[in-house]
């Protein structure tokens, strides 16, 4: 049955896997397009809006999930030294399907470490994944941001104002935003008291 809010997290909701070209920009991947997308409002001509929707039909037990993706991958790596896991959708960082992104994603690394890098898709923003109650450790890299078609352009990201970070990068951004809100929290505290 078809549900408008997300729904209790006890299996994550898959509407496709498939092998790619072009969710990774040099690596063919192995692509998770989970099934519920959690922005609001949604993205301006979004390409996938059969994924908005957040329904058990695409209900998947994740053992099936994670043997399956680790089937495709072998055989991917028969064919070439490194290869992608690229986790999209839908939204994987939904509150719904975040727990088993995050899950694959550790599975997939602890497996083959540099022989697949993981890629992440959100439309979230580095401030939105401050408090996001996962470890971020095991995504080598993120693609943030909503698809905007005004800026829409040939290649990689699909839209201009995508943000492409490797996870190094965004656990740097990530430091630089935490200091920089514990000085303003710190900074109303003072006020606070001066008032
Ligand atoms: S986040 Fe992705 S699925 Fe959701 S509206 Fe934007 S482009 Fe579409």
């Amino acid at each position: 049955m078809s549900q408008i809010s997300p729904l209790p997290p006890s299996w994550p909701l898959i509407r496709v896997v498939k092998v790619l070209y072009g969710d990774h920009p040099k690596l063919p991947s192995i692509s998770v397009y989970f099934q519920g997308c959690d922005a609001a409002p949604k993205c301006l001509d979004c390409h996938n809006p059969e994924t908005w929707e957040f329904s058990n039909d695409f209900s998947v037990d994740f053992n099936y999930l994670e043997s399956k993706v680790l089937e495709k991958l072998d055989i991917l790596l028969t064919r070439y030294p490194q290869v992608s896991l690229a986790l999209l959708g839908g939204e994987p960082l939904s509150m719904h399907n975040r727990t088993f992104a995050y899950k694959l994603a550790k599975r997939v690394k602890e497996r083959y470490q540099d022989k697949v890098v993981t890629i992440l898709y959100t439309w979230r923003l580095p401030k939105d994944l401050l408090n996001i109650g996962i470890s971020l450790g095991y995504f080598d890299e993120f693609v943030m941001g909503k698809y905007m078609h005004k800026y829409a352009k040939q290649g990689f990201p699909a839209s201009k104002n995508q943000i492409y970070m490797s996870n190094e990068q965004l656990t740097d951004t990530l430091t630089i935003l935490s200091t920089a809100l514990a000085t303003c929290e710190k900074k109303e505290e003072r006020l606070w008291i001066n008032l």
